[in-house]
């Protein structure tokens, strides 16, 4: 019986899962190695073939029943799964500066890699989970941790762009001024814009921009006394569930821009779905269902042939990058072109 592996890769570890021709998962929750990324990439891709070996035989599978296998990272990285030449801030040894992680761990293996961002991989199991593996659907993820990640399934495939950053949804800007309530807010990013998604809506939103901000119009607040604002930032959501109305106001102008962002994709997609997910969302059914409604009311007005798009939560996102990976490994090896890096387009006419 042949499998599919999925590989994701981050800095610290890394987390394996298997697909059958079945289309199923053979390994429920995380199944993790040591990365050693630190150790430079030598050391690394021996780390993923130690553990791909030790998860095949807790699946139950022989090694050599791998036929193809699904990679992902975080980035900065290209399409084909070439690391940035000026580093990445979870490959911080000399050597990955550059590197071909695709290429490498496929010369590592001996087998056929395909390669996806972490963001990108976890929007296609997200869009699956909705969807299936075969489809032509479109969707949309956004997915709230430190950061912004996400992406963009357009008719069935992962969106990757000319240099490998399509679907950087935490870059996006959004008109965050009509949020009533903001006045005299800064929200910078680590990108150095001012009012993108991520400067509103993630856990370093929360730290740098929101939290202080509400803080000082609320000297009498508890979260004032924890004095690492880090610290405090860690308990913003627990209190945002439990009722607290300034952690609340927080997570109301986080759902507010998502849903601004969500109205622009809405406008260049017409996607049959958004979603949303991440740390953000680990809380009970009852506060999803507040935030997405916040978000709802965040969107402008739609079309009517727009207004009722479905606003999806991704289910637990532990296993997301692995299976997505699986799942756009399997796509390749069923199309047959697995294994070939992916070659840049020419660059599109400019029209003058
Ligand atoms: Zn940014």
């Amino acid at each position: 019986m042949q499998t599919i592996a999925g590989v994701d890769l981050g800095g610290t570890a890394i987390n394996f899962t298997f697909l059958d021709e079945q289309e199923h998962f053979l390994l429920e929750g995380l199944c993790e190695h040591p990365a050693r990324s630190v150790e430079g990439p030598k050391i690394c891709l021996q780390q993923i073939e130690d553990g791909l070996q030790i998860a095949a035989a807790k699946a139950g599978i022989s090694y050599t029943d791998i036929a193809v296998v699904g990679l992902d990272t975080p980035g900065p990285a290209s399409a084909a799964g070439v690391l940035s030449s000026r580093g990445a801030t979870n490959f911080v040894h000399a050597q990955w500066n550059g590197f071909d992680l695709r290429g490498g761990l496929e010369a590592a293996l001996g087998k056929p890699v395909t390669y996806l961002n972490d963001g990108n991989a976890a929007a296609l199991w997200g869009h699956s989970t909705i969807f299936g593996l075969n489809n032509r659907f479109t969707s949309v993820s956004a997915i709230i941790g430190t950061g912004l990640g996400g992406g963009v399934i357009a008719e069935g495939n992962v969106l990757k762009g000319r240099a490998g950053f399509g679907g950087e949804l935490g870059h996006v800007l959004v008109p965050w001024q009509t949020i009533p309530g903001l006045e005299g807010l800064n929200p910078q990013c680590n990108c150095w814009r001012v009012g993108d998604l991520e400067s509103l809506c993630s856990l370093t939103a929360i730290e740098k921009n929101l939290l202080p901000f509400f803080l000082a119009k609320h000297p009498e607040h508890e979260l004032n006394q924890v004095g690492d604002i880090h610290q405090a930032a860690l308990q913003v959501r627990g209190r945002a569930e439990r009722g607290d109305a300034l952690c609340r106001e927080i997570f109301r102008v986080q759902a507010r821009a998502l849903g601004l962002f969500f109205d622009e994709m809405v406008n260049v997609f017409d996607p049959d779905a958004l979603i949303v997910g991440g740390g953000a969302l680990e809380t009970g059914k009852e506060f999803q269902r507040w935030f997405l409604d916040e978000i709802r009311a965040g969107m402008p007005i739609q079309r009517e042939e727009q207004m009722d798009i479905p606003i999806h939560v991704m289910p637990n996102g532990d296993t997301a990058g692995a299976r997505g990976a699986a799942i756009e490994a399997l796509k390749a090896w069923r199309a047959g072109n697995f294994g070939r890096a992916t070659a840049s387009p020419v660059a599109a006419t400019s029209v003058r």
